[in-house]
């Protein structure tokens, strides 16, 4: 429907009923004026005829009709009225403006009746003598109480027309210039009322297209600028409600985003509501594009897809244990499933809330792994110390060969026993320092470092004839615990020491890289490792070899002490091997 602006269902009516009270007016008084101008016109001529009803009962009395034409027409023509003289039977005597013998009788006339019945007769109506609208009044000539005939003055009704339309024009010109003056009054009201509705309207849609911070005008107009504050408050309760939600929702979103459970909200018909960052990552999914679609079209897993539908059916809190694969990677999932409730307490779907317990996992895996093998690697020279301790008792002991060979047992075993715990008590203590205050540190001479960890390895290598190499910068240093990458060193300059073949060579190098770090390279030519074992060389107590490296005096435990040093000092390690080639390791530090 097309709307009317107010000011056109304002301004028409007023303009109407202006115009229609000066029509009214000025026909009232146009028919006032007609009534009064007619009256003073009848009375006129009633005293004119009066006048010549006087003058002419001398005449008539002695019928004398020549004298009594000649005075009607004489004072008809001073006076300017038409004057007549009727007698009894209706015979026109005299006229002032006709021969009276060319008129015709006169009874039929009803101003000439009513004046024969003894009364004043007026009429208005069209003299065809004269061709004009005329006022007749006439009145009887009365002579020894007897009407003896009757006088009749008459005017022209056109000159009342004239003199009326003489008083009407200006009346009727002022009154139009009253009713342009009022139509323009009644314009600018409508448009003062209109203004500022049109300026309200204009400020409610600004409201309503959200610009909650501009305000409406101050009117003085009680109405007007009751609504204008309303609005205005309106609007400012409206701004501040919508900044609180805002507030709260980036508040939620925040907090939704920080955290490391993965939260979804999925509602009764199992379409996601809500998802966080964690969760998608979790379900391998794009937040953005999974929001308002169906689970079964969206998650592809179906272990979490049927927990989902088992909370959304039990209406209580639910707990299960879910393992997925993830780019590949097994994950573990500890899921919590909650009814979701509106304000009013009803159930419009379900929470779900997923936890990663792939890295715990992973941690109880290494723990048991770790306390298994702990077990293992003191349980072999355990058993052979408990053995040859049997056998002296059981009689070796009197042999002296034999007692000197498992005295030796015992003595091997226990520095075994003994190398495996000082490489744990080492692990242990690199750990502590690296969680707690972190390592101590201090500017080092690095060729310094080289040659204290190549000395150390000096005597196991001269054994072998294997020859030591070092290349280092002269004035290379860099903050580091010294102590503790020392022993890295010599860990690894005692392996590449271990599986070299006899008079070969190792070789330690220092260097500054341009990227800023510092790296420290132990090369042999020995045996080599494995490709396959390469990933997981630095585990504890693993080992390619086994056999072997406790031959060679070996715990399982050197690398892996090397790593956490290596860590601890936010760097990491990298190995290069080809099986018969040798193998390269190398430590690269932030300098
Ligand atoms: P181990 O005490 O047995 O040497 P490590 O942790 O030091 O234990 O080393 C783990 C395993 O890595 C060793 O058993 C050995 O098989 C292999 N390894 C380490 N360094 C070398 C090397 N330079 N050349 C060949 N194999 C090596």
């Amino acid at each position: 429907m097309r709307r009317k602006r107010l000011i056109w269902q304002f301004y028409p009516p007023f303009l109407l009923i202006i115009l229609i009270a000066l029509l009214a007016v000025t026909w009232v008084f146009s028919q006032s004026l007609s009534r009064f101008y007619k009256q003073e016109t009848q009375r006129g001529l009633e005293a004119q005829a009066t006048i010549v009803a006087d003058q002419v009962t001398g005449f008539l009395l002695t019928d004398d009709e020549q004298p009594l034409d000649i005075l009607s027409k004489r004072l008809g023509k001073k006076s300017g009225t038409r004057l007549t003289v009727i007698l009894p039977d209706g015979r026109v005597v005299a006229d002032s403006e006709h021969a009276p013998v060319k008129m015709d009788n006169h009874t039929s006339r009803p101003e000439i009746r009513a004046a024969m019945r003894g009364e004043t007769g007026v009429a208005i109506r069209f003299s065809h003598t004269l061709q004009q609208e005329m006022m007749y009044v006439a009145l009887p000539v009365i002579a020894n109480q007897e009407i003896i005939g009757c006088t009749r003055a008459a005017l022209p009704i056109a000159t009342i027309a004239d003199t009326l339309q003489a008083v009407l024009y200006p009346v009727v010109s002022s009154g139009l210039a009253i009713a342009l003056v009022a139509a323009l009054i009644s314009l600018w009201l409508s448009r003062r009322i209109s203004r500022p509705l049109d300026e309200m309207k204009q400020g409610a849609q600004r409201f309503a297209g959200g610009d909650l911070e501009g305000r409406l005008p101050d009117y003085r107009n009680e109405e007007m600028g009751g609504l204008a504050d309303a609005m205005n408050r309106m609007a400012s309760q409206l701004d501040e409600r919508i900044q609180m939600v805002m507030r709260q929702r980036n508040e939620q979103e925040a907090v939704l985003a920080s955290m490391v459970e993965g939260v979804l909200a999925v509602d009764r018909e199992e379409k996601i509501l809500r998802i966080n960052q964690a969760a998608a990552d979790l379900l391998d999914l794009e937040p953005e594009t999974v929001i308002g679609r169906n689970i079964q079209e969206t998650i592809c897993k179906p272990d979490v897809q049927n927990f989902i539908i088992q909370a959304l059916q039990s209406h209580t809190r639910i707990e299960c244990s879910m393992t997925l694969f993830l780019h590949g990677e097994e994950r573990f999932l500890q899921g919590h499933g909650t009814p979701l409730r509106d304000a009013s307490g009803q159930e419009i779907g379900a929470l779900i809330v997923l936890h990663d317990l792939t890295k715990l996992q992973h941690l109880e895996n290494i723990r048991r792994d770790f306390v298994a093998n702990v077990s293992h690697e003191l349980k072999t020279p355990i058993t052979a110390i408990k053995g040859s301790v049997e056998t002296l008792q059981h009689g070796a002991m009197d042999e002296a060969e034999s007692a000197q060979r498992f005295l030796e047992i015992i003595a091997r075993q226990s520095d075994r026993l003994n190398a495996i715990i000082e490489d744990l008590l080492a692990l242990s203590r690199i750990e502590q320092e690296e969680e707690s205050s972190g390592i101590e540190r201090e500017l080092t001479d690095l060729n310094g470092l080289l040659q204290c960890a190549v000395q150390a390895c000096q005597v196991k290598a001269r054994e072998k004839q294997v020859s030591l190499e070092v290349s280092c910068p002269e004035a290379l240093t860099a903050n580091l615990n010294a102590p503790l990458l020392e022993q890295a060193l010599v860990n690894l300059l005692d392996n590449a020491i271990k599986y070299s073949e006899p008079e070969g060579k190792v070789r330690i190098t220092a260097e500054a890289q341009p990227a800023g770090q510092l790296t420290v390279t132990v090369q042999d030519w020995g045996s080599g490792i494995p490709r396959e074992h390469l990933s997981r060389l630095f585990e504890r107590f693993y080992r390619v070899d086994k056999a072997r490296s406790r031959k060679l005096g070996g715990t399982g435990l050197g690398l892996a002490i090397v790593k956490h040093i290596v860590q601890a000092h936010k760097g990491q390690i990298l190995v290069d091997s080809t099986p018969g080639e040798g193998s390269t390791f190398t430590i690269q530090l932030p300098q």
